[in-house]
């Protein structure tokens, strides 16, 4: 009987993929590079060859392989799975990804946007196990969101719930990406974290951030959080700016959804409690009293393995 799966994470760097037992143990990994300037049906061929490769050097059959699960990043047209225009895979125009690698491999596949997979992942074997109701946000260049309600993902009418990083928490603020201002993305995001330190100091209040700058010609989110904690006001100030806006984000979901839990993933969950409890302090300080200590807000457990176990949890999930 079919017992074991596949996870994908696509990205635009590198595709990484996992062999799991039904268990969702991962029991073998392998990465891919990923060439930006194939056509999508010789990615989607070196994608599939990747996975048959990666289940015969675990010496089992493809025949026992019951589904794969397929990461990508949008926008996309989930249910359909088509990629609509992947942002750093320029050749990806309205691609049936999930149909041709399906094709490929001979397997049914999953396909799901990278955020809701690794919320997935956290709500299957990580962070918020335990939890049927849960909600995932990723600090990266933005922050992607993921929602858990009564042990299913929240997808939307149009595959597109839960852009969480675009939830407006200061209206007619920051400029955003997407467009709109005030998006909780433009102040939290780690990207967003360094640039506002950056401009202050451009600005030219005072930091020992400004050696950094004029040393490496940039501020990155890590230095931030390691100036704030050797105790320079602005680098400070920036910290409290993004703890405040992670807090807001936190107080607008309990009220939306009710998670039992709230899990932060992301390169800047490194800062460790320097950030978890600062979140902590301000969403204690804003919440309504009748909603406090109903919510766990806690890190994700399972760091940059989040997407190929979210994409096998899911794609056990979606073929039971
Ligand atoms: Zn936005």
């Amino acid at each position: 009987m079919a017992q074991y799966f596949v996870g994908i994470d696509f990205g635009g760097t590198n595709t990484k993929l996992g062999l799991f037992d039904s268990d969702i143990n991962l029991l073998k990994r392998s990465s891919i590079p990923t060439d930006i300037d194939l056509e999508c049906d010789a990615l989607v061929e070196a994608m599939g060859n990747a996975v048959k490769e990666l289940v015969s050097d675990a010496e089992i059959s493809m025949d026992d392989v019951k589904a794969v699960g397929l990461a990508s990043p949008g926008p996309a047209q989930y249910k359909k799975g088509i990629i609509e225009a992947a942002t750093n895979l320029p050749k990806l125009v309205n691609v049936p990804m999930r149909d041709m690698l399906s094709d490929a491999v001979g397997k049914p596949v999953v396909f799901e946007n990278d955020a809701n997979v690794a919320c997935w992942g956290e709500f299957a074997i990580g962070a918020a196990k335990d939890a049927e109701d849960m909600v995932f946000f990723t600090l990266g260049t933005g922050i992607g969101g993921g929602i858990v309600n009564r042990g299913k993902l929240l997808e939307g009418s149009g595959d597109n719930a839960a852009e969480l990083g675009h939830l407006i928490i200061y209206p007619g603020g920051r400029k955003c990406n997407c467009g709109q201002r005030g998006c909780v993305e433009a102040y939290a995001s780690a990207t967003n974290t360094a640039k506002r330190a950056a401009e202050a100091v451009e600005d030219g209040f005072p930091s020992t951030l400004k050696e950094v700058l004029d040393k490496n010609g940039e501020i990155t989110c890590k230095d931030v959080f390691e100036h704030s904690a050797n105790g320079d006001p602005l680098a400070r100030e920036t910290t409290e700016e993004t703890a405040r806006a992670l807090a807001v984000l936190c107080v607008n979901m309990l009220h939306t959804t009710e998670p039992k839990q709230i899990v932060f993933a992301g390169g800047m969950i490194a800062a460790g409690d320097a950030l978890l409890s600062r979140i902590k302090h301000y969403f204690n300080e804003s919440i309504w009293h009748l909603r406090k200590e109903t919510v766990e807000i806690c890190f994700a457990t399972l760091g940059e393995d989040a997407g190929i176990v979210g994409a096998a949890a899911l794609a056990k999930f979606r073929t039971q």
